[in-house]
């Protein structure tokens, strides 16, 4: 891993800066406070703006002639984040256009691409069903094969963002009596069919996801990806990319690990009790000079640090666990304030610390639970083979 400080390009300062503007002039109050509002993680203005500018496809089209360098990613990344666009939907799509590039016919390609370039269409995933996520394979969403087209029936839970997008990527099951990973077909589904219901779910931290219903909803088979009772080929890598199961690239211009967006919050969160903790109130007291609270703060700064710095599918866990056990730690520090959330006259810290306490259950749970990602880590990473769960014989 090489930790040496980027030396920006003329360039490369010119695209800083030209970007820095851009996302300052179209991601504005409005839109941070409608998002709050809606838990949507996705605007569409934002979005059309990214598209029609070119950056959607700069970034997600290798083959453009204006695709980004290493270093320009690394700044745009950054840069997102920075001026808090949305992420949560172009992320969605982001991963599914590139297995629609991989597996989908010339015809889909040719329909979906240029629009998701342009901003106008938007990907969201359709894996998890309301009887379990954790094993994807165990999919009972059926398409059955009727001519040149499928019927499609089942629901799926959970699939964020499907009121903002145009296609869901669906794992559906093809063959029941097939071995599980063997049984699965991956389709892109227009969203619009005839027998699809949205239903929207708010969840505890306040973001909006959705469960859908599929009824008997009929799809082309130019909407499948891949081959038939092949779905896993297609679903396997946008998988692992989900899960953080993939190593950084070591020029140092990659997040260590998955889920810095939600990090960010977190360091924001810990900046800003460390921040209240210095100011003295009326009779010169400051809460630092308090030992505990100084032990709490200084923990939970250190943890932070040590979860930030965690590569991979580890940092995945450290970033979800330290976020579960910290924020108590901050609101408590902060005192009965700290429980009044962003937006609302008094709140200690503008909420920062409230939200991501509601926050971090999600964040250990969505593309895969912590529990599950430990096991895997107890499985591939240390080698301690499959998990046992027989009962303990005496
Ligand atoms: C806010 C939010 C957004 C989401 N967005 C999407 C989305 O866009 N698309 C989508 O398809 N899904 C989405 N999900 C679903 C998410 O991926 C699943 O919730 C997750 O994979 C867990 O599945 P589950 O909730 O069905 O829990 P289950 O799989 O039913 O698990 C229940 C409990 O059992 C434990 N468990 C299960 N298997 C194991 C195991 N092998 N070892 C140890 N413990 C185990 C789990 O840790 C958990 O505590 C979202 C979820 C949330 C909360």
């Amino acid at each position: 891993m090489d930790f040496s400080r980027v030396e920006l390009s003329d360039e490369d300062q010119k695209f800083l800066d030209e970007v820095r503007t851009f996302l300052g002039e179209i991601v504005t109050e409005d839109v941070i406070r409608r998002d709050r509002e809606t838990g949507d993680n996705f605007d569409e203005g934002v979005h059309l703006a990214l598209g029609a500018a070119g950056y959607l496809e700069r970034d997600w089209n290798p083959d453009s002639d204006r695709a980004f360098t290493r270093v320009q990613r690394r700044i745009w990344e950054l840069e997102k984040r920075r001026a808090h666009v949305p992420w949560v939907t172009s992320g969605t799509t982001a991963m599914i256009a590139k297995s629609v590039e991989r597996f989908g016919s010339p015809e889909l390609k040719d329909e979906v691409m240029p629009k998701v370039y342009s901003g106008h269409v938007r990907l969201c995933l359709g894996y998890t069903e309301p009887e379990g996520g954790s094993d994807v394979a165990t999919c009972k969403t059926r398409a059955v094969r009727d001519g040149d087209s499928w019927v499609i029936n089942g629901s799926k839970m959970f699939t964020t963002g499907a009121h903002n997008c145009q296609y869901v990527f669906l794992i559906t099951n093809t063959d029941p009596s097939a071995p599980k990973h063997k049984s699965l077909t991956m389709f892109l589904v227009p969203l619009d069919s005839p027998g699809v219901e949205i239903q929207g779910i708010r969840t505890v931290d306040g973001d909006r996801t959705n469960i859908v219903y599929y009824s008997d909803v009929r799809v082309d088979d130019r909407y499948r990806l891949g081959e038939v009772n092949d779905g896993w080929t297609v679903v396997r890598e946008p998988l692992n990319a989900e899960h953080g199961a993939v190593d950084a690239a070591d020029d140092g211009l990659q997040d260590v690990s998955i889920m810095m967006h939600q990090a960010m919050f977190m360091a924001a969160a810990v900046d800003k009790a460390a921040q209240k903790s210095t100011i003295p109130d009326p009779n010169g007291r400051r809460l630092i000079d308090d030992g505990s609270v100084a032990y709490r703060l200084g923990r939970s700064v250190a943890r932070l640090e040590a979860s930030l710095s965690a590569p991979s599918i580890f940092g995945r866990v450290a970033l979800a666990q330290t976020m579960r056990d910290i924020s108590p730690d901050l609101m408590d520090v902060m005192g009965a304030a700290s429980a009044l959330p962003v937006g609302t006259d008094g709140a200690a810290d503008d909420g920062a610390s409230e939200y991501i306490y509601r926050f971090a259950p999600l964040v250990g749970i969505y593309g895969g639970t912590l529990e599950v990602f430990r096991n895997m880590i107890a499985q591939y990473a240390l080698g301690l083979g499959k998990p046992n769960y027989s009962p303990v014989k005496t």
